[in-house]
């Protein structure tokens, strides 16, 4: 059962302290709070788990700091919407809105390979107006004797690169608790210049200690890929470990699904989803269009395959997009195949302008119906 509580209502309100007091002596009831920062107040919410079948909806709905009560299904209880269109999404991080209305492009190398790249890859994106990247530290790779990325030894010069370059975001994946324990030492060595989300790839979607670590800590919000061979609702349940833990700021990102049926591309693209994912939770979702496709083949009208899917990932109104570019792609160290170049970044962005704008106009449309 969750209990949405009065806009703004504070830990002190003699309010909250009577209603607290009372749902804590429920028999077989565990109570759970959660915060939800919204763009105009704060909302607080209250889980009950457990036996709350038996309980009076009307009894709990009088509580002086209950506004609304509403009863939730077993699965995704923290991240799923409960048929409630209403319902908030997303958080605010480092300035930056993140929800199922906003898109935020996050470009960027798939692996840190040395300054100078690292560096031209920032200044690009400052010079188009972006303020996200991507940055891969800590490389699962298939082949234990491939490159594993730099690890804690590149963070300094990452760090520092993006405060040069006015990053506010850098997306990284984690492949193990304690590289969160090094990102967060390298950020207050470095005077905290940005923010990172901690990326969980599809290899460990279902990595549960690593999801329950990430999930006990608030700093860092989390961006969970989806598993490329278990279904969606597994995918969708490995989310809801963060929420449990008590971190829902969970961003759920689609990167398409192995199959050979989807030859020749790298994975079957799995877009057609996002509004799916959208329906079933709260969750604002991105799109990995580079770990989907795989390569950069253009298309006859002259439009790489990659950045259809982008499109067509935008079209159904994705709130983020990861994508892989590099300044020189035939020397990257890891997915140099599918890295675009500093010279589409332009293109690509005007691309995506216009994809967002169909999406908003296709919403308007159905909006009067
Ligand atoms: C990545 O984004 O660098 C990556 C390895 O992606 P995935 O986990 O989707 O394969
Ligand atoms: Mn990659």
């Amino acid at each position: 059962m969750l209990l949405i509580l009065h806009p703004n209502t504070s830990e002190s309100d003699p309010d909250f302290i009577k209603t607290l007091a009372h749902l804590k002596q429920l028999p077989d009831v565990k109570v759970r709070q959660h915060q939800v920062s919204g763009q105009l107040q704060n909302l607080r919410e209250i889980y009950l788990l457990g036996d709350t079948l038996a309980l009076d909806l009307e009894e709990i709905e009088s509580l002086p700091a209950v506004e609304k009560v509403i009863r939730i299904s077993e699965e995704y209880r923290i991240l799923g919407r409960h048929k409630d269109q209403q319902r908030s999404s997303g958080f605010h991080y480092q300035g930056l809105r993140f929800d199922q209305e906003s898109l935020h492009i996050f470009a960027g190398l798939c692996a840190v390979d040395n300054p100078k790249h690292v560096e031209e890859m920032l200044k690009a994106l400052q010079a188009n107006g972006l303020s996200c990247t991507r940055m891969g530290a800590y490389k699962p790779r298939t082949n234990p004797y491939a490159f594993q990325g730099h690890g804690k030894s590149c963070l300094p010069w990452v760090f520092d690169l993006a405060g040069k370059y006015g990053t506010k975001v850098i997306a990284m994946e984690v492949t193990h608790e304690s590289h969160m324990q090094e990102i967060d030492q390298a950020l207050a060595d470095a005077g905290n210049p940005c923010g990172v989300i901690m990326q969980i790839g599809t290899r460990n979607t279902q990595n549960f200690e690593l999801l329950k670590a990430i999930g006990r800590q608030n700093t860092y919000p989390a961006l969970l890929k989806r598993g490329f061979g278990i279904t969606l609702n597994e995918s969708l349940n490995a989310a809801e470990y963060l929420a449990s833990e008590g971190n829902n700021q969970v961003i759920f990102c689609l990167r398409g699904m192995k199959s050979e049926f989807g030859a020749p591309h790298r994975n079957m693209v799995d877009f057609a989803q996002v509004p799916t994912v959208k329906r079933l939770t709260r969750m604002p979702v991105c799109i990995d269009p580079s770990h989907s496709v795989g390569s950069r083949d253009v298309a006859p009208d002259g439009v790489l395959e990659l950045c259809h899917a982008t499109a067509q990932g935008v079209l159904a109104g994705a709130n983020m997009v990861l994508v892989d570019f590099h300044p020189a792609p035939e020397k990257a160290l890891v997915d140099g195949p599918q890295a675009l170049t500093i010279n589409e970044l332009e293109p690509f962005l005007k691309d995506m302008e216009i994809a967002r704008k169909a999406y908003l106009e296709r919403v308007a449309v159905w909006q009067n119906v």
